[in-house]
This record gives structure tokens, sequence and C-alpha cells, in this order.
């Protein structure tokens, strides 16, 4: 999983030059400045690197990655990841990076000036003393001291704004269904279901991500349950609030007003009923648009990009199952053990797969869809060709095949602290194997009913045979007369004088000849040969 480089990187889009520092400096890396490019030309420029680079102005749609065979990252300086085709690219397993932290402080900040530019009417006080006015009546507003603020959404951004509110003096109610106690006690909110927020909040403040369940979140009936004398205030996503209800709900003075800087359709079109509004203030998403924000994405991107190529540590994935860091680091040799019983069961099944279950029992709490992923891979390499695969692609290909995947956390091994199984469906039958780390070290640990104890690595050679006296000494010398060594020789029964399974791991792969003359031997009912690597 880790590699040496030199790797190429494409800049596509203007990024803060201290920013790209970590690869800058890092004499591992080839850094290729080009910006404008669309078209044949972008996808021309992207062939021969390792990983682009953007901003938000060069977009990556499927064209753009038609020659891409050498890609293995998109990293993206921001947080929203639609000016990229993150379908295209999980198919052809190039993960896709964003750098969500880097703007947090600054939308926090926005926030904050356009709840206060709306309050305190200093938009629209502005717009009237460039007029030539000075008309101190008609811009009376209100404190935010002891005021409640309702915030949708607690992470990252809404976690800031809420700092800051409560050095505003300000109560602040949270509706976040995903934020636990601890994290609410922390940053010393109270939870609220989302009516008790709508109707409290004297500023509702949007800090969701955009999701099948926030889209249109706050329309029409959300607005009705606000106090008439309430403002809202986006910088979140435009789509989070239904906008025909939002401009509804100013007309008819629903709502006091509303601070905006994100829009169903951006640039906002210069007709827009939102523009007409006095009690209304308007930004053209400007929540990341601060020299700090800027900075702090390209090196967030920088140091991403990097890791996922130097280590692949794929935790800023979007498009992957996230495992990074220090836990990537201590699984590393349970993805390998993954990758080995994937690819064993498969070379072992008959026709197409239809299933895979990957079951784990073990301490990483977050470790089964990365393990299973990694199964994936082991599963497919030899079905779909090696380099077509990967940690990216593997699940979106496997259900593209139409196999059945599932994960499976079991309850503690009693006798493995870290314990894999890869079950495997095929023509009616179903395939088990099992693995272990003894120490660090992976074993394979069962081959359906059998009880084994062997390396999953190199060649290895099943054999069932008849339990009878003498069978491995005839493997052996076979094997040995034919100059194959022999580095682990692992017979298990389920019963004497039954159908007995030999696990043996040679050095170098068996010709054709060899593996007929083991099936020649009259006790021997079947040999397989699987290549682990
Ligand atoms: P985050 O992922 O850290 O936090 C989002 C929070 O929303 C989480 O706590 C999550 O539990 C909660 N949430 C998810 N679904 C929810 C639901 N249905 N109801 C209530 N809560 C829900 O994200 P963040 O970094 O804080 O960003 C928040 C938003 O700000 C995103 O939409 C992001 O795109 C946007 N953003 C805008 C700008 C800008 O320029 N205006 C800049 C940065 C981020």
């Amino acid at each position: 999983m880790t590699a040496k480089g030199p790797f190429r990187v494409l800049v596509a889009d203007k990024i803060s030059l201290d920013g790209l520092a970590p690869l800058r400096d890092d004499p591992r890396f080839n850094l290729d400045e080009q910006q404008g490019l669309s078209g044949e030309a972008l996808a021309r420029a992207i062939e021969p690197v390792d990983a682009v680079i953007v901003r938000s102005a060069t977009k990556i749609p499927r064209e753009a990655l038609a020659y891409a065979t050498r890609l293995k990252v998109i990293g993206r300086a921001g947080v929203g990841v639609d000016t990229i085709d993150v379908a295209a690219a999980t198919e052809r397993g190039i993960a896709v990076l964003n750098a969500p932290a880097g703007n947090t402080v600054s939308a926090a900040e926005l926030t904050f000036a356009l709840m206060l530019a709306r309050i305190r009417r200093i938009a629209a006080a502005d717009r009237s003393m460039r007029a030539g006015e000075w008309a101190r009546s008609n811009f009376g507003g209100t404190e935010v001291y002891g005021k409640k603020l309702g915030l949708i959404g607690a992470g990252r951004i809404g976690g800031e704004v809420a700092r800051r509110a409560r050095a505003f003096g300000m109560h602040v109610m949270v509706y976040d269904p995903y934020l636990t106690e601890e994290r609410a006690e922390a940053l010393d909110v109270h939870l609220g279901t989302l009516d008790e927020v709508l109707s409290s909040a004297d500023v509702l403040s949007l800090h969701v991500p955009l999701t099948e369940a926030t889209i249109g979140l706050i329309g029409a009936e959300q607005f009705a349950r606000m106090k008439p004398t309430a403002i809202i205030v986006n910088a979140a996503r435009g789509e989070v609030i239904d906008e025909d209800a939002l401009v509804n709900a100013l007309r008819e003075k629903r709502i006091a007003g509303a601070a905006l800087d994100v829009f169903v359709h951006e640039p906002l079109p210069a007709d827009h009923p939102l523009r007409s509004f006095d009690t209304v203030v308007l930004t053209p998403h400007l929540g990341a648009s601060t020299a700090e924000a800027q900075a702090n994405v390209a090196l967030e991107i920088a140091e991403a990009v990097r890791a996922a190529l130097v280590d692949g540590d794929l935790s800023r994935a979007v498009n992957a199952p996230a495992i990074g860091g220090e836990a990537a680091r201590r699984l590393r040799p349970m993805l390998d053990l993954a990758r080995r019983l994937g690819a064993l069961a498969a070379a072992m099944a008959e026709g197409p797969v239809r299933r895979v279950d990957v079951r784990y029992a073990g301490e990483g709490d977050d470790a089964l869809r990365p393990l299973a992923a990694t199964a994936l891979v082991g599963v497919l390499e030899n079905v779909v060709g090696a380099s077509y695969v990967n940690y990216v692609n593997a699940m979106h290909l496997a259900t593209a095949r139409g196999i059945d995947v599932r994960q499976t956390r079991l309850g503690p091994n009693v006798a493995y602290a870290e314990y894999l199984e890869v079950r495997l469906g095929h023509k009616g039958d179903e395939i088990r194997i099992a693995g272990a780390l003894l120490g660090a070290h992976p074993r394979l640990v069962a081959i359906g009913d059998y009880r084994v104890n062997i390396e999953p690595r190199g060649t290895l050679v099943l054999l069932r045979n008849r339990d009878v006296p003498g069978v491995i000494g005839r493997v052996g010398t076979l094997l040995g007369n034919a100059g194959v060594n022999i580095a682990e020789y692992h017979q298990a029964r389920l019963e004497a004088g039954g159908i007995a399974l030999g696990v043996i791991n040679a050095d170098g792969r068996l010709s054709a000849e060899i593996c007929s003359a083991l099936r020649g031997l009259p006790e021997i009912l079947d040999v397989r040969q699987v290549q682990l690597g």
C-alpha cells in the first residue's frame, strides 16, 4: 500500500502556493501547474499524472477521465465535490479527496457577519448612505445578547458558530440527530427537536450538508412554525431551503428576514425575487473566501494527496471506505489478509460469484467496511484484472456485477483477537475461508470445516485426499523429485479415515505436469493451485 514515486501532480486551478508546500518541497513529487483547461486538453493533461488538484473553476466530468489510466487521486481544495463526476472516478478506481476542515472558521465568521448585518440593518443602511441619506430612524435593530440561536446541524461549522454565539451572550439550541450528548455538552448547547428549534429561535442558522434528508428541509411548513420576528441565515447549501417558500414567507412577513450566502442556482439569477427584499442580506457564496481558508484548504488537500499516494491513506476520500492515519497502519496486516482470503475464495469458486459475505471479529470499530472492500479486491482481481480493481472501486464493481455483498460484524472470537472470514456463494454452494492474526502475522486458519494453520502467501496448493497412511510422504517425494521446495505442509481432517485437506505452501508455481502427476496419485481426489502473491 505504500509507494515511492516519483509522482506527477497536475494543479489545474489557481491554488495558494504556500498551501502546496507539502508537495512542492517533497522531492518525490513533480507539480505541473496548468490552469483553464477543459475538454480534450484537460483529458490529455490528466493522462500522464498520478493526481490532479482542482478548486472549483476546473470541472472534472466523465470525459476528462477518458485517458486516466495512471490517475489515482483527484483532490478538491474545498468541501463540495459537485464539480467532479465522482461516479465516473469511482468506476475507474480513482479516489476523490476533499478538504472539509480548512473553511470552517471562515464559514463560521461569515455566518456571524451575515447575522449581524441583517439584525443591525448594516447592508440596507449602507445602501441608504450611498444614496446620500442619513435615515437613522429607518434602521432600528435588536441586540443578539440574550436571544436564542437555533442551529440546524452542529458539526465543524455549526460548532464554531455555537462557540462564537456564546461569546455574544446568545442561548444556543441545536437540532442535529447525529450529535452525541457529549459533543452537545462540550459545545454547551441544548439539543432539541426540529420543531422546538424552529419555534423558539430568534435566529435560525443552517449548517447541514446537502443530503437526501436535507434538501428542502426548511420549507413552507417550517417557516410557518418560526416566530414572525425571527430571521434565517444560510451559509450551508442553497438547496436546504425551499427558495419559493422563503420568498413567500418574506413577502407575507411570516418571518422578519434572511441572510444568505448560498442559493439553489449559483450565480443567483439577476432577476431573482430574493434580490428585491430590503429585509434580506445577500452575499455571493463567500463563506470560504478568505486568505486563510484558501491557504488552509490548499495545505489540507496537498497533505491528503501526499498521504494517499505515498501511504495509501484514503481517509479523506469521499468515495472510499474511510480509514486512515494510525487506524490504517494498525489495520494493514488485516487488510493484507482480507485481500488474500478474497483471492483464495475466488480461486476455489466454480462459475460466477453470487454473494460475498465478509465477517469480522476484532477491535477495529471502523474496520469492517475497509476489510470488506479489500476482500472484494481479492475476489475480483482475477475476474476483472488486478489493475482494474482497487480499494476505491471494488464495492462498486462487485455490485455492478450483481454480487450480493454483505458485511457482518461478529462477536469476539474466543481463539483470535483479530479474525476475518470470507464466505463466497457460487453455484448454489458456499466456500468459507477464515484467517486471523497470530501476533502480527496473517495466517489462514480454516478452509470450510477444516482447521488449518498456514501462511496465506505465495503458491498454495490445496489437495483433497483420502486419509490413508503415506499420502504426505508420496506428495512430498513427488514434489521433491520435481524440484519443488515445500515451505509448509498442513494436513487437516474432520475424522480419521475420511477425506482430508492438504494445504501446501510451495516455493514457486507448480507446472501443469506436476499438477497432473499429483492428480495421478491414487489417494488424491482434487488438486488446486492458487497464486497469492
Ligand atoms: P459537518 O459535516 O462538519 O457538519 C454537518 C452537521 O450536520 C453534522 O453534525 C451532522 O450530524 C449534521 N446533520 C447531517 N444531516 C442532518 C439532518 N438531516 N438534520 C440535522 N443535522 C444534520 O459539515 P460542516 O463542515 O460544518 O459544513 C456544514 C455546511 O456548510 C455544508 O453544507 C457545507 O457544504 C457548507 N459550507 C459552506 C461554505 C460556504 O462557502 N458558504 C463553506 C464551507 C462549508
